[in-house]
């Protein structure tokens, strides 16, 4: 048999394995173990602390799903901040929307995007676009001390470990809250709803105290833990529920359109009795 075989090691009592053809890249960062894999299955992935972060075969589910949400229902998004997301797959994204004249992006750990350029470039391929500012720093320093108001706040970032820890606190989303415009709205990836719900209701919770509305939508990625993956917006005016369909179309997309857009948000029984 060729290849072998990565576990993710997802809980106490369950992982998945990737057989992978090759390990690409692996170092130390100052923030994380990252290894580029070229799987069997998903073709090439970013891998972080032991978790499968992007694949070339599914990212377009995770990284549409993101992004094109809060893009569409905010009417006017001209100055957007994405925290996180170095593997630039939601930047691709929310540069794909003519209305953006600003992308303030925060990444902490710069050697993530230096190695999804190289080894990852149908995803990181919107680095050279001329309305990005890139910021190699903490993103949660970054909204403590930024004077900014942004109409979109894109938080894509990784599971709750290491650096990224803070970045699900309540204390964190104030700060988002202060950097938004008074119409301004932000989306979290919020993680499974049934794997890691305590982190999913703690999110769900800290928003609803801080945002004047509170929504969860879901979509399954095959490559993150088996399910459904949950996003979760706060939103100071704007309801995502409506969608601004007076814009010019994005063509190309391969998962979002209007429909996805409005089931999106019909929740499973369990997952409304999770958030009261
Ligand atoms: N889509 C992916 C997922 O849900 O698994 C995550 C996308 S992206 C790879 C997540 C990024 O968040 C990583 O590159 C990581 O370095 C970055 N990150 C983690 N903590 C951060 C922090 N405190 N400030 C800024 N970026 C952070």
């Amino acid at each position: 048999m060729s290849g072998y075989w990565m576990n993710e090691i997802n809980t106490d009592g369950y992982r998945v394995q990737w057989k992978i053809n090759n390990i690409l890249h692996t170092e130390t960062t100052d923030y994380q173990q990252l290894s580029i894999v070229d799987t069997v299955e998903w073709g090439k992935a970013l891998v972080l602390d032991g978790a499968l972060q992007v694949s070339e075969k599914d990212e377009f589910i995770y990284n549409e799903m993101i992004t094109h949400i809060v893009m569409h229902s905010h009417p006017q998004p001209e100055k957007i901040l994405i925290i996180g997301g170095g593997d630039g797959g939601a930047l691709r994204e929310v540069v794909k929307h003519k209305d953006v004249k600003a992308v303030d992006m925060v990444e902490i750990d710069g050697r993530v995007i230096e190695n999804c350029k190289k080894y990852l470039p149908s995803i990181a391929c919107a680095f050279d676009d001329p309305r990005l500012n890139l910021y190699l720093e903490d993103g949660i320093k970054f909204v403590a001390n930024s004077k900014e108001k942004y109409d979109v706040v894109i938080i894509d970032s990784s599971d709750p470990v290491g650096p990224a820890v803070q970045l699900y606190s309540k204390g964190f989303y104030e700060n988002v809250f202060k950097v938004l415009a008074s119409d301004g709205m932000m989306v979290a990836q919020s993680e499974s709803p049934i794997f890691y719900q305590d982190i999913f209701v703690s999110v769900f919770d800290s928003l609803s105290t801080i945002f004047a509305q509170t929504y969860v939508y879901l979509a399954t990625v095959p490559t993150y833990v088996s399910g459904p993956w949950s996003f979760t917006i706060g939103s100071k005016k704007y309801s995502p529920l409506k969608i601004i369909d007076d814009r010019e179309t994005i063509n190309g997309l391969k998962y979002y359109n209007a429909g996805i857009h409005k089931g999106a948000f019909n929740l499973p029984q369990y997952v409304k009795e999770l958030l009261g």
